[in-house]
């Protein structure tokens, strides 16, 4: 599957907050969005009055951008939420945290959501035992995450979990730092999720318009 390979700090930019798409960079003082807080471009600093359209399709870019999902992935995450019986809006955020790429970040075996993806990628990450290289895997409760014994001495991996106390582990997840592991004990909580915050109902609203 396709994915944006530009330069990452300009998304931040054009949504106008901090997506953290750049792993320890996005918590110091060179994070592009503190120091240039206004979209990039000629007119970037020029005042614009967005309509209700853009305001709902720019929540939506913001959600697929955090996640690193092409346009195509992310509304098949949409229409597969409006299946379940839950909030769609709510669904939809937890079929996303879900992915595998975002479970090894959440449990900082990554810096990054992109760096997760490499290492799923790259097979260095085993669900209950078994390698799995889809980044898109749907993580489910009770399945154990860890890293592969020969990538275990990778000195991303051990930088990022060097990182990971200075991050609130989500409660549906649960780290085994001494084993390079880590188990889904539940479903992802929406009211966790709020760091970028979205309004996922605009997004709902975008698509059903
Ligand atoms: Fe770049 Fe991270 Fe700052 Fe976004 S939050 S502008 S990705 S450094």
């Amino acid at each position: 599957m396709a994915r944006y390979t530009g330069p990452v700090c300009k998304i931040c930019r054009r949504e106008g907050m901090k997506l953290f798409l750049k792993g320890e960079r996005c918590y110091t003082e060179k994070c592009a969005q503190g120091r240039r807080p206004y979209p990039p471009g000629q007119h970037g600093q020029a005042r614009i009055k967005m309509s209700e359209y853009a305001v709902r399709l720019r929540e939506k870019q913001k959600l697929r951008r955090i996640y690193g999902v092409v346009e195509r992935q992310f509304q098949k995450y949409y229409f597969d939420a409006t299946r379940r019986k839950g909030r769609t809006g709510e669904e939809m955020m937890g079929l996303l945290e879900s992915r595998l790429d975002n479970v090894v970040h959440r449990l900082g075996f990554a810096s990054s959501r992109s760096e997760a993806r490499q290492l799923v990628k790259h097979n260095h990450i085993l669900v209950n035992g078994k390698r799995v290289n889809i980044p898109s895997f749907v993580v489910l409760p009770g399945h154990k995450i860890e890293v592969h014994e020969a990538s275990r001495k990778s000195v991303f991996i051990q930088a990022a979990l060097a990182q990971v106390e200075k991050r609130p582990m989500l409660t549906w997840l649960e780290l085994d730092k001494a084993n390079f592991s880590g188990v889904m004990k539940g479903p992802p909580q929406r009211e966790e999720l709020n760091e970028p915050a979205i309004r996922e109902q605009l997004i709902v609203e975008y698509y059903s318009r």
